[in-house]
């Protein structure tokens, strides 16, 4: 495959952004292949800087429910763009999509836009700890909620650590000395916690209620229940950080699916139609602790951009509709389960694990229901199952731990097709 101009762009890149990229797991790090120059999108595919194209598995890392470049879109933000891009100042369309998002979610009483999904947990947070007066946090090992401090922490896989180690350089010590990790999945080591001297200390229980950033990793039955009861019980937040799982697993999100409310409910990808939008949802009690009503502070320039509010609207209003979720849901069945039935018929150390839209085929592991089980995760297999897909034609997320998602556009020759190489793959082994 030539790919002589995107290697340039990649090469030229470099020399001006560090790495060559805006996000560190776009660099294909460990993979042995230069990295995807990105020139378009349309439906289920992009085409790269060369002129290749390739079924998109990773959909800008999951926002892009309807594929790329779907047309209602395209025109709905157009039409935005030539009113004005941006205001810093209040819209009605950002008031529509709130109210569209509350009817979905019954937990969300008031909602706060942002642009990113770092933003929205970061201010969760900071609700939690204003509203109770606490300081301490749990969250769980293996789940992402983005780049800020307080929540970079070590995803340790065993024991629950009350003092783990930053996940990157430039973090202080004091700024995750307040901040729990506990094993996901692990009910026991989670009561434990909620029952020690320490309990009253706790402001927020933070969780990716389906896990995606250790691959996919659905709750244990009893594990949200119980997250519900003990931070009821001990007076503390129970966030759902849904900025993977809002819209991917269910209309209603995670919470909808599992029927269980949180408090706090942070959303993000899928709400803002391929542009950036976030958001912060809760009850009154907890959301008016927001400036201006309250003293909790939270700003942002471009917070409720009116590109991304009217790309967020269309999507969701596209989401509604009759039958939307029935044909995703049988769409990525009929790429899982071929996968699923293969690895059994051939005994293979893998496994495929899928919620909703959201799916991850491990190499190694023959079941993941924690970071522990991913010790054994084979690199080397996925890098070449990786390379396999690419060379014909097909693009899943470049790293192990990764949720693969699907839209609506995925076309079913495009997913037999997809499920035809990942077969042959395994019968190459
Ligand atoms: N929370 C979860 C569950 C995520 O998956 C991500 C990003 O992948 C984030 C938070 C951070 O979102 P963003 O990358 O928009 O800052």
């Amino acid at each position: 495959m030539d790919r002589t101009i995107s290697e340039t762009i990649f090469s030229d890149s470099c020399k001006i952004i560090p790495g060559g990229v805006n996000s560190p797991v776009r660099s294909f790090k460990g993979l042995g292949l230069s990295p995807l120059i990105a020139e378009s999108g349309l439906g289920d595919r992009i085409w790269d800087a060369d002129g290749h194209a390739y079924i998109d598995y990773c959909l800008s890392w999951g926002p892009l429910i309807l594929g790329h470049a779907h047309p209602s879109v395209v025109r709905a933000c157009a039409w935005q763009m030539a009113k004005g891009s941006t205001f810093g100042i209040a819209t009605q369309v950002e008031m529509e999509l709130a109210l569209k998002i509350a009817s979905h979610y019954p937990s969300i009483e008031k909602i706060r836009f942002v642009s990113s999904g770092t933003e929205a947990t970061m201010t969760a947070l900071r609700i939690a700890r204003g509203y109770t007066g606490r300081s301490k946090i749990i969250k769980f090992s293996g789940n992402y909620h983005g780049h800020h401090d307080a929540l970079l922490v070590q995803a340790g896989s065993g024991a629950a650590s009350l003092n783990p180690l930053a996940t990157s350089k430039g973090v202080n010590k004091e700024t995750i000395a307040d901040t729990i990790v506990c094993s996901f999945n692990h009910i026991e080591q989670f009561r434990a916690l909620c029952r020690s001297d320490f309990a009253e200390e706790i402001a927020a229980i933070i969780v990716e209620p389906v896990a995606g950033n250790m691959g996919v990793v659905p709750p244990e039955p009893g594990f949200l229940e119980t997250l519900r009861e003990e931070s009821t019980r001990i007076g503390a937040l129970l966030i759902f950080d849904e900025v993977m799982t809002g819209y991917r697993v269910h209309l209603h999100g995670a919470q909808g699916l599992y029927g269980i409310d949180p408090d706090l409910t942070c959303l993000g990808k899928v709400i803002g139609g391929g542009f950036p939008a976030a958001a912060i949802g809760g009850k009154s009690k907890f959301m008016d602790s927001l400036a201006p009503i309250g003293e909790v502070y939270q700003a942002g320039t471009l917070s409720g951009n009116p590109v991304a509010m009217r790309g967020g609207l269309v999507t969701l209003s596209i989401l509604e509709q009759d039958g939307f979720y029935e044909n995703l849901f049988a769409k990525t069945q009929r790429l899982v389960r071929p996968i699923e039935e293969a690895i059994v018929r051939m005994d293979l150390d893998a496994c495929i694990q899928c919620v909703g839209s959201m799916f991850t085929l491990f190499f190694g592991p023959r079941q993941v229901k924690s970071k522990r089980d991913l010790e054994n995760l084979d690199e080397i297999r996925f890098s070449q199952v990786f390379r396999y897909l690419f060379e014909r034609g097909i693009y899943i997320p470049p790293a192990s731990q990764e949720a693969w998602f699907l839209s609506n556009a995925h076309t079913d020759e495009h997913i037999d097709y997809t499920v035809e190489c990942i077969l042959s793959f395994f019968h190459n082994l």
